[in-house]
């Protein structure tokens, strides 16, 4: 499969324009990416031609976007390999996908003394969600600890994992060092001593193929935003034996079978049950095209050209004076430095004066900031549609910021 970068930057519109003078070098497509004229095509073509409510509709309008919804449903099975479209929940993205779970099956098995393990590496969206639980519950949150690079420190996981572990949940790559984690290795090592997994794919999913099934976790959560499709929108994937034993979390419409003022309420199957209200139809339909989009242009061809483009990148940052990158030498999308003692926020507003966009901050990531000794960092991030060129604006801004700022 060949890539083309040309065609490929020429279906995201913005690319094209200028910040502060310059052309956007938009470096920040980890917290969220651009999207392609498809996807904003898919969404205006839905509220143009064929809007109505979903579910419980007769009329045409309604039985087709309805249609259209069920089909992305089973589009996103088939994008992660699940074995049927029941194992897909619409969701807001990963973060609600994380507190569904959390609230939905930790709530309803963990037990006080029970704990959760997760990783310092984790975004707060899968700490917290397994913070307010385990308060609730009484069970406990562990953690594994990391090495200097970034990577899992994986000779720690026995001394982790005992009787009472019930839950594994771990980011696949790293929002800030980039590290990808042997999912599978752990999910194994997980399923060994009974204990059920859910894999963060919020900065996976768009760099690589996923397979859940290969994988074999239990829980698998993305978001459409950081995939170049719409925000406010994600995929929870559930495997249907824990998808099926589990209550739901949210009450409302379209997650009932029947309701009763005096008998009750009776819940619909999962994943319905755990999709209360109308949903973001407009959203699922974008996001049905983006995953066309990547799945087109094949997942293999964009990890080969961003493995190459990051190992580019990582060569011409490695020659600015004064420069700490975070993180291990093999990485997927990310790279988090600090320029001298310079704070992330001022390396961060010279680098946008140059029309370079980068992340800077704690990336919803306060333990690990913890684990570096630092407050912040800055993170530039590289996907599809990102260049060589850009990659040598970064280096030559930062080098111009070092003399500048000494
Ligand atoms: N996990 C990781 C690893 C992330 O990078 C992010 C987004 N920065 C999230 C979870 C949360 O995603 P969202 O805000 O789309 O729910």
């Amino acid at each position: 499969m060949s890539f083309d970068l040309t065609r490929v930057r020429a279906d995201f519109p913005v690319l094209a324009r200028e910040v502060n003078g310059q052309p956007l070098a938009y470096l920040d497509s980890a917290a969220s990416a651009q999207k392609p004229q498809v996807v904003i095509d898919a969404e205006s073509h839905f509220y143009q031609h064929g809007y109505a409510a979903v579910h419980r509709g007769i009329h045409t309008l309604s039985a087709e976007a309805t249609t259209e919804m069920e089909n992305v449903r089973e589009q996103a099975a088939r994008f992660l390999n699940a074995a049927s479209p029941e194992e897909i929940v619409f969701v807001k993205g990963t973060t609600e996908a994380i507190n569904l779970v959390a609230s939905s099956w930790g709530g309803s098995q963990l037990k006080p003394g029970d704990n959760i393990l997760i990783t310092a590496m984790e975004h707060h969206a899968n700490i917290v969600p397994w913070q307010m639980v385990a308060q609730r519950t009484g069970a406990e949150v562990r953690f594994i600890p990391l090495s200097e690079t970034g990577e899992l420190d994986l000779s720690a996981l026995p001394s982790l994992i005992d009787s009472r572990t019930r839950m594994l949940a771990v980011t696949q790559v790293s929002n800030v060092l980039g590290t990808v984690n042997p999912v599978k290795e752990l999910v194994a090592r997980a399923k060994a001593a009974g204990v059920a997994t859910l894999i963060d794919g919020a900065q996976a999913v768009m760099h690589g193929q996923i397979d859940v099934q290969d994988i074999g976790c239990d829980f698998y959560a993305f978001s459409g935003h950081k995939i170049y499709g719409p925000s406010g929108i994600g995929i929870l994937y559930g495997r249907k034996a824990m998808l099926d034993q589990m209550p739901p979390w949210e009450g409302g419409g379209s997650m009932i079978a029947t309701v009763s003022l005096t008998e009750g309420t009776t819940y619909a199957a999962a994943p319905w049950r755990f999709e209360a209200g109308s949903p973001n139809t407009g959203g699922i339909i974008g996001l049905g095209a983006a995953l066309s989009y990547v799945s087109e242009i094949g997942l293999e061809a964009i990890h080969q050209r961003e493995q190459a483009l990051m190992r580019y990148a990582m060569d011409k940052l490695s020659s600015v004076p004064d420069l700490k990158i975070y993180g291990p030498q093999e990485r997927a999308g990310v790279i988090a430095f600090n320029l001298g003692q310079h704070h992330a926020y001022d390396v961060g507003s010279f680098l946008d004066q140059y029309g370079i966009a980068i992340r800077t901050g704690h990336h919803c990531a306060m333990p690990l900031m913890h684990h570096y000794g630092v407050p912040a960092m800055c993170r530039a991030s590289f996907v599809l549609y990102n260049s060589e060129e850009e990659a040598d604006r970064l280096a030559a801004g930062l080098t111009r910021i070092h003399r500048l700022l000494g």
